[in-house]
């Protein structure tokens, strides 16, 4: 710094940078009892120690520039976590998700040949769809052709429903899964069906009675503010748009044929052995924490 002039003005701006990053990172959830913020307000001491009478010599001046690069720094590589934390998925990149247990763990219930086809052949195809489908529609859209968009409609929302359930089926799953679920979601669903043997009789007999190929769905309406049950033929159809699902049941032929043939009800049966109700638990805290207006 040639003058004190020039070293008051390099100060005072960043005193006041240093004021909005406090700000922002209180936004970034970094909350005031950080390390970092003793360092912001430590730096801001001393700048304001700088006086016409006594002013800060070039070597404190140095130290406070190398202390902004730090927290830049900090500041960047939070704003990284940040942004992947609420990462999305580009147009035609979903992937599979990895199954949070060997393919074996949920045996004898679900055989090990089930989950590797299951998972690795069907869910797998049901990703290639959807990233097809998205792709297909984003051309239409560039091109401004949508000749065959009812295909790709269609396309997306069956392989988009196989591709979201797929991933809901695997973590509600679990060899450490069976039992009931605790706390609220056991409440609510004593409030809305009764009891749980009356939930759990209601949910078996939807999967069964699945014309077809389908699934057994249990969904929070953030409308109604309740639960239900419901079922969906083949992914996508007798779907309740505006609900979230919480438990679902793939009663496909590939998600037991192998193992208990024409047997769906053995299937059904034995599969809340292996429910992850903690899973499910966190599914509706999370979901009940949305609300529409109630109609
Ligand atoms: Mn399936």
């Amino acid at each position: 710094m040639e003058n004190n002039e020039e070293a008051k003005k390099y100060l005072s701006e960043v005193d006041s940078w240093l004021e909005d990053v406090s700000y922002f990172l209180i936004d970034l959830n970094i909350h005031s009892e950080d390390k970092i913020h003793e360092l912001i307000n430590n730096t801001k001491n001393v700048i304001r120690q700088n006086s016409d009478e006594k002013p800060l010599d070039v070597s404190e001046i140095i130290a406070i520039q190398q202390t902004v690069q730090d927290i830049d720094h900090f500041v960047q590589r939070r704003i990284g976590e940040n942004e992947r934390q609420k990462a999305t998925v580009p147009i035609g990149k979903h992937v599979l998700p990895k199954l949070p247990y060997s393919y074996d763990a949920l045996q004898p219930y679900i055989s090990e040949e089930i989950m590797r086809l299951h998972h690795d052949k069907h869910h797998q195809s049901y990703v290639d769809g959807l990233n097809k489908a998205e792709k297909m529609m984003k051309e239409a859209r560039e091109k401004n052709n949508f000749d065959l968009i009812k295909h790709w409609e269609r396309e997306a929302a069956f392989h988009g429903s196989g591709h979201y359930l797929h991933t809901i089926f695997w973590e509600i799953m679990n060899p450490k899964g069976g039992g009931q679920p605790h706390g609220e979601l056991l409440r609510q669903i004593q409030k809305d069906f009764g009891s749980f043997d009356h939930f759990k009789r209601h949910f078996s007999e939807a999967a069964k009675k699945v014309e077809g190929v389908g699934w057994s769905i249990l969904v929070w309406s953030p409308r109604s503010r309740h639960l239900e049950i419901l079922q969906a033929e083949r992914h996508q159809f007798l779907t309740q748009w505006d609900t979230i699902p919480l438990l679902v049941l793939d009663v496909w032929e590939h998600a037991y044929y192998l193992q208990y043939k024409n047997d769906r009800n053995k299937y059904v049966d034995n599969w809340w052995n292996i429910v992850y109700w903690p899973n499910v638990e966190n599914r509706f805290y999370k979901a009940r924490e949305m609300q529409w207006d109630a109609f």
